[in-house]
């Protein structure tokens, strides 16, 4: 992996909630082209509120920027509609594995087309994409979303927001709740994009032991502020991250390279 220049960054943010509840602290995080970056910890540490505020949906959930600054592709996310970073390649799938449950599972996948602004062969185009990437999706494509299991959801709501054609795909939890072979199943799909069109990822994970597998970089945040940055191959590495997050041993030394060799 290459990472090429800054697609997004986050300067000293602090975001609020109502009358005051403090979610995020002088938060910094950079995410380059091309890279997959993990935003890990644990319930509560502000990874939502994160993923709100870099796609500029804090206030529709009730929170605000009180300090710092969020740009995305140089621009001010703050000062930008969310439609406009949308359309200029910063999608998310946010808010749980949402998809219009009452809807097919083609038709969620069109909605995300329509988003963009596709026409009907751009449209028929990407859904073939699509279901090259999930064949699960295309034999379920008439099935109400509402119907199909708690994988395909999280397929249907991530293949929506790659019918955005996103420069920046932003995640939050897409393993929640699923069986871990499903979480693979998923992450293999997002890792190949990543590597075979250069997809940049911004992914919160409650699990760090994933969010260490499968990123470039991972930052770990507690109680609203950014405690541990790196990457993933050195913090994994880290004897006090094994047994604080992964709750393993130390690594054993002979074996150094093994372990990653082995996926973990
Ligand atoms: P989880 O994995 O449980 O979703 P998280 O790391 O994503 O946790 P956030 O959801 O960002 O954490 O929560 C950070 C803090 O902000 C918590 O104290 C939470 O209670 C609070 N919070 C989150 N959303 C809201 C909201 N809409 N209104 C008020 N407080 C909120």
């Amino acid at each position: 992996m290459t990472a090429g220049r800054d697609l997004l960054r986050v300067e000293a943010l602090e975001a609020v909630y109502g009358d005051g509840v403090r979610a995020l602290s002088r938060v910094d995080l950079t995410v380059r082209e091309g890279e997959i970056v993990a935003l890990a910890g644990s319930n509560g540490a502000g990874k939502t509120t994160l993923l709100r505020a870099v796609s500029h949906l804090l206030p529709a959930s009730g929170g605000r920027i009180v300090a710092g600054r969020v740009s995305y592709a140089g621009r001010d996310v703050t000062r930008t509609r969310t439609d406009a970073l949308v359309r200029g390649g910063l999608v998310g799938v946010l808010e749980g594995r949402h998809c219009f449950r009452s809807l097919s599972v083609e038709e969620n996948l069109v909605a995300g087309g329509l988003g963009r602004g596709s026409g009907r062969s751009d449209l028929r185009a990407d859904l073939q994409r699509i279901y090259a990437l999930f064949p699960r999706l295309a034999q379920k494509r008439g099935l109400p979303a509402g119907l199909v299991s708690g994988g395909e959801q999280q397929m249907t709501a991530i293949g929506r927001a790659l019918m955005g054609r996103p420069r920046l795909l932003v995640l939050d939890e897409p393993s929640m709740g699923l069986a871990p072979k499903v979480t693979d199943e998923i992450y293999a799909i997002l890792v190949g994009l990543n590597r075979a069109e250069g997809l940049t990822l911004l992914v919160a994970e409650q699990n760090v032991a994933l969010a260490l597998r499968h990123a470039h970089r991972c930052v770990v945040l507690e109680t609203g502020r950014s405690v541990l940055e790196g990457p993933a191959r050195a913090l994994r590495a880290r004897d006090d991250i094994r047994r604080l997050y992964l709750g393993q041993g130390p690594e054993p030394r002979a074996a150094d390279g093994a372990l990653a060799a082995a996926g973990c």
